[in-house]
């Protein structure tokens, strides 16, 4: 085969499935599973193969991240040296920029420069997780007067098990694994099997940086194998999972044998809501962006637009007209806006819901076309007027790019469509009145809040979600501490007073 290298800066297809094994204990470790190949959804063709892995490769794994946390070798180490190794891992990847991108998008379809942009962001999130290794600290309490002192030691959790799915392979992970290595924790880690290979190069690159063996394991394989085993394992303290609700509750459940540590990031059925003042081309640029962008196959993809009565008509057409512009195809064409959808059956479960959406009586706008041919899986983005807020294409994340628009007359049916689904991940509010936009981010049930904006920011602030959109926060200061437990310490200091004087 050409180097992976070249094909990347030539942006052509493997003529034979790039081979990644899986990595435990510093190596690659192939066990006796199978290969299993991945075919590109932009393309048809097959493009990687990874490995399917026993419960007993598992173990292996659990096992060296085990002994990789309790011998200290990482987290032993002072802040400023893993702070060095984080730094490095950093530079390793904007190294490898263009690997890691091709092969993102070889797996993910979604368009090569999104990938690059991607995996770059990726890159500053290491940077910033690193910083943090030199700032994490306790309390201490010396109100508890003369004779005690008070201390709050932050120490990190132990051996955590992260769960990533397809969506954002490289970046979800960079959202969680640099922040748990910050904290000093050991770690394996089970990506989705579609898009295993990213996760795969990094750890190799983890290595190059310096980071003892051991201390990053990545398994791949069946969710319902390996996962849930990994979810359940008695010598993991913590399970860290991003993914669809109803895998989560399972997670939750199997998380409760050794009651360990949950984090868990879910699914969303996020509200653009747009007030009769806003700035609508601002809205419309950014909705048709919060639908279409990864193919809708985002947590907080803005999936439902809440809009006033008396601008939904402009609003809509505003937002077409952006959508008309979009360009839907080959991933790895540079000039494509939207790719290609993750495989067969997330294709046919957007489809189902587009056909719901006609049977239900929603008046469908736009799009609605979705193509097939060849195992190539595109759908144009689909926009759906007079949405029953109690319908599936209202109240179910679709995880495509499929819009429902609802309307209100009140500020009050505003809050309660937007707070009308069980999720509670993300909404954009949309207005030109400062009270009102402050009015309605403190009612708006949701982990994060846009203001004129939407599908923004870095890792200083904290992600996650309310209701049944999960549990905990990732990034930011939070999402070290996320990674962390506490312990309380009280110091006598001179004599305990005497219980039998
Ligand atoms: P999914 O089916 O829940 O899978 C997520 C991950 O969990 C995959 O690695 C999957 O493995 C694994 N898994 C499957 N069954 C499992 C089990 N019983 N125990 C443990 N792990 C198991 O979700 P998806 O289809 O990949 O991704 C789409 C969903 O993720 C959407 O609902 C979306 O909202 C959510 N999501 C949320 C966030 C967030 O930050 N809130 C971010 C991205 C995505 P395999 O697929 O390899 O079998
Ligand atoms: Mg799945």
């Amino acid at each position: 085969m050409t180097d992976l290298s070249e094909l990347a800066a030539a942006l052509h297809l493997p003529t034979e499935p790039v081979r990644a094994p899986m990595f435990i204990d510093g190596k690659d470790f192939a066990g006796a599973s199978d290969w299993v190949t991945r075919k590109s959804p932009g393309h048809g063709m097959p493009v990687t193969a990874t490995l399917r892995a026993s419960k007993g490769d598992l173990d292996l794994a659990v096992a060296a991240a085990r002994r990789a946390f309790d011998d200290g070798r990482w987290s032993g180490l002072p802040g400023e040296q893993r702070a060095a190794v984080l730094l490095k891992v950093a530079q390793l990847i904007r190294d490898n920029v263009e690997t890691l991108a091709y092969l993102e998008t070889l797996e993910s379809g979604k368009p090569i420069g999104q990938s690059r942009g991607e995996v770059t962001a990726a890159a500053g999130i290491w940077e910033y997780a690193a910083g943090l290794a030199r700032v994490v600290h306790g309390d201490s309490h010396d109100t508890l007067g003369p004779d005690m002192f008070g201390l709050v030691v932050r120490q990190p959790v132990g051996v955590v098990g992260i769960v990533t799915p397809w969506n954002f392979p490289f970046f979800i992970l960079s959202e969680r694994l640099p922040f748990a290595l910050t904290a000093g924790c050991t770690v394996v880690v089970k990506p989705a099997e579609l898009t295993s290979t990213t996760t795969l190069r990094l750890a190799a690159l983890l290595t190059e940086a310096g980071l003892p063996d051991g201390v990053v394991n990545v398994v791949t394989g069946l969710g319902s194998v390996v996962g849930q085993a990994l979810a359940e394992h008695m010598d993991v303290d913590m399970i860290s999972f991003t993914g669809s609700t109803p895998v989560g509750r399972s997670v939750l459940a199997a998380a409760g044998g050794n009651m360990k540590k949950v984090g868990l990031e879910l699914g969303g059925k996020n509200p653009q809501i747009v007030f009769a003042d806003a700035d609508l081309d601002d809205a419309a640029d950014a909705i048709a962006f919060g639908i279409a962008f990864n193919a809708g196959q985002c947590c907080v993809s803005g999936s439902r637009l809440v809009v006033h009565r008396s601008v939904e008509q402009e609003l809509v057409e505003r937002v077409q007209a952006v959508l008309a512009k979009v360009r839907v195809g080959d991933p790895l064409d540079a000039s494509n806006h939207v790719g290609a959808i993750v495989e067969a059956r997330q294709f046919d479960k957007i489809r189902g819901f587009i056909d719901a959406g006609t049977r239900d009586g929603a008046q469908l706008v736009c799009g609605g076309t979705a193509s097939s041919e060849g195992e190539r899986f595109f759908i144009q983005p689909t926009v759906f007027r007079n949405v029953q807020p109690g319908s599936a294409l209202a109240q179910e994340e679709i995880f495509g790019p499929v819009l429902a628009v609802t309307t209100f007359d009140t500020f009050e049916q505003a809050i309660q469509l937007a707070n009308g689904v069980p999720y509670g991940l993300a909404a954009s509010i949309w207005t030109r009145d400062l009270q009102g936009a402050f009015k309605s981010l403190r009612d708006v049930q949701a982990g994060r809040i846009w203001v004129n904006c939407t599908i923004t920011g870095g890792p200083e602030l904290p992600i996650g979600g309310v209701k049944q959109s999960g549990i905990g926060r990732e990034t930011g200061r939070y999402g070290v501490e996320e990674y962390t437990e506490l312990k309380s310490v009280h110091v006598q200091l001179g004599n305990r007073p005497r219980w039998i004087a």
